[in-house]
């Protein structure tokens, strides 16, 4: 396939859960994507498994992105982190802000990912190519869709070098969003983030917490299937594949798929595309 494709993982909490993982990636590597990338829990939570799993991306002979959030955090911290990073030799960062569990506050040296973004730039220089996310059904917590516009400005003109969207189900939210970008100027790659649907419950809980909608048509015929999961699969597959054909006529730069850690429905998505 001649768009670029990559797939995003989360550490994994259980030696079943790594064994599994590894199976998934070697399925998806077969698709030859330009990276592969690991989850950051806010507050680094999760360090020690995002490095661990960015660490076997490596050492089998593909490009690891690590995600880093830095929500909570302090400049010492971040320091270390990004000279570990280095030496393990990743070239790929995915800076975001996090989100840190209700009851945490904010805390840290670091308000927005732009802080993050320009922070990196400052100590490395171009050591990293740095991806930052973007919304465009915007941002839960935005003021109003022009703050959020502005603030992915800022984000960029901190020396983010592309972008990857928070996942959704309508292209034309995300065609509006690379007019909006484009008109004020910017012309980095916006990469589509794809959510394969496969499980209903999970999905509307995610979708919920992060602001991205499910059309009311999806809902209604996912709820429809109750537990019925293979009607649940059929029709994910159908229109997630549907989707991702809007965006390729369109123009997406790329598509970074959410795994969830597997690897069947991305898979299968992709092979459609090629068909
Ligand atoms: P920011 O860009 O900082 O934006 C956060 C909010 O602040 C937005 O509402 C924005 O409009 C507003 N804002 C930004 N700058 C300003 C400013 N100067 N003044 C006022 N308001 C401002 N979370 C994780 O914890 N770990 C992950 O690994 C992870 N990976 C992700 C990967 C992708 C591709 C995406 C799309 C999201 C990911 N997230 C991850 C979720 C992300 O951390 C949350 O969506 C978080 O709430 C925002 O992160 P951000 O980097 O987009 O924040």
């Amino acid at each position: 396939m001649n768009l670029p494709l990559s797939f995003e993982f989360f550490p994994p909490k259980t030696p079943e859960g790594v064994a599994k993982l590894r199976a998934a990636r070697q399925q998806l590597y077969r698709l030859k994507p330009e990276f592969c990338s690991v989850t950051y829990g806010a507050g680094g939570s999760t360090s020690e498994g995002t490095f661990g799993a960015v660490k076997e991306i490596l050492a089998e002979g593909m490009t690891a992105a690590s995600h880093f959030s830095c929500i909570g955090a302090t400049r010492t911290r971040v320091r270390e982190q990004l000279a570990l990073l280095r030496t393990m030799g990743v070239k790929r960062l995915v800076a975001l802000r996090g989100d840190l569990p209700s009851g945490y506050g904010t805390g840290g040296e670091f308000h927005y990912a732009s802080d993050l973004v320009a922070f990196i730039r400052a100590e490395t220089g171009d050591a990293f190519r740095i991806e930052v996310a973007c919304y465009p059904e915007v941002h839960p917590q935005a003021r109003s869709p022009e703050a959020d516009l502005q603030a992915f400005v800022t984000k960029i003109r901190a020396g983010a070098n592309s972008a990857i969207t928070q996942y959704f189900y309508n292209p034309d939210s995300y065609f509006r969003f690379v007019d909006d970008v484009r008109k004020l100027g910017l012309d980095m790659p916006v990469v589509a983030g794809v959510m394969p649907i496969v499980n209903s419950t999970q999905l509307m809980r995610f979708s919920d917490a992060c602001g991205a909608e499910i059309p009311r048509w999806i809902r209604l015929r996912l709820q429809s299937y109750g537990d019925d999961g293979a009607s649940i699969k059929a029709f994910g597959l159908d229109v997630v594949t549907r989707l991702c054909e809007q965006l390729r006529a369109g123009g997406v730069p790329g598509l970074h798929f959410y795994t969830m850690n597997q690897s069947a429905a991305s898979v299968e998505i992709c092979r459609r595309l090629l068909a």
